[in-house]
């Protein structure tokens, strides 16, 4: 469930860090099964410093960093609850540390993740990486895949290693097309 955001984070550690600056990479423990790397879809790959899982206080755990970085980088922020994600804010205020978070605004049902719509609330800047489906129009929301036929049903996190899963970006009207099969005529 990727679209090219990996790529940007590992992108702007390395900005950081080419001014000398240090920089923190955390990712939620979810859906890893503990692979702390990761890998962009053009290849660059990092290692995460820390995989916070949903029950960790995300300043506990930073706790001894934050006297001396510069910059934190959330992957995957999306799977980050809504605490963790307030937490996150106290950080950049309190502790004036910038956050950035990668993730998605919707899951492939459309409705916000949790650890999303917190971060929309409390953000100082929303910057939107436009992906392109595949008519050519902007992709706005996410379809799930199982053995290459969309899905509507299932859980939000997929993390069954049995059925082929993908994600592909869709717009609003192929989402609807293709996921949802609502056309004209069912009205
Ligand atoms: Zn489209």
């Amino acid at each position: 469930m990727n679209s090219g955001k990996t790529t940007i984070l590992i992108q702007t550690a390395f900005n950081y860090e080419e001014r000398g600056q240090k920089v923190l990479i955390i990712k939620p423990g979810i859906d890893t099964k503990g692979n702390d790397t990761i890998v962009s879809r053009i290849g660059a790959s990092r290692k995460v410093d820390y995989l916070i899982n949903n029950e960790d206080s995300v300043i506990n755990v930073l706790k001894n960093d934050l006297e001396n970085i510069n910059c934190i980088l959330v992957d995957e922020v999306q799977f980050m609850t809504k605490k963790q994600i307030e937490e996150l804010w106290y950080i950049t205020k309190v502790f004036n540390i910038p956050v950035i978070g990668y993730g998605l605004r919707t899951d492939f049902k459309t409705n916000g993740f949790e650890g999303s719509i917190r971060m929309l609330e409390l953000a100082d800047e929303l910057l939107e990486m436009p992906t392109i489906c595949r008519c050519g129009k902007k992709a706005r929301f996410n379809g799930r895949l199982i053995n290459n036929e969309y899905v509507y049903d299932g859980d939000i996190i997929c993390i069954d290693d049995k059925e082929d899963v993908s994600y592909e970006s869709l717009c609003g009207n192929c989402y609807l097309k293709k996921v949802r099969k609502i056309s004209k005529n069912d009205f």
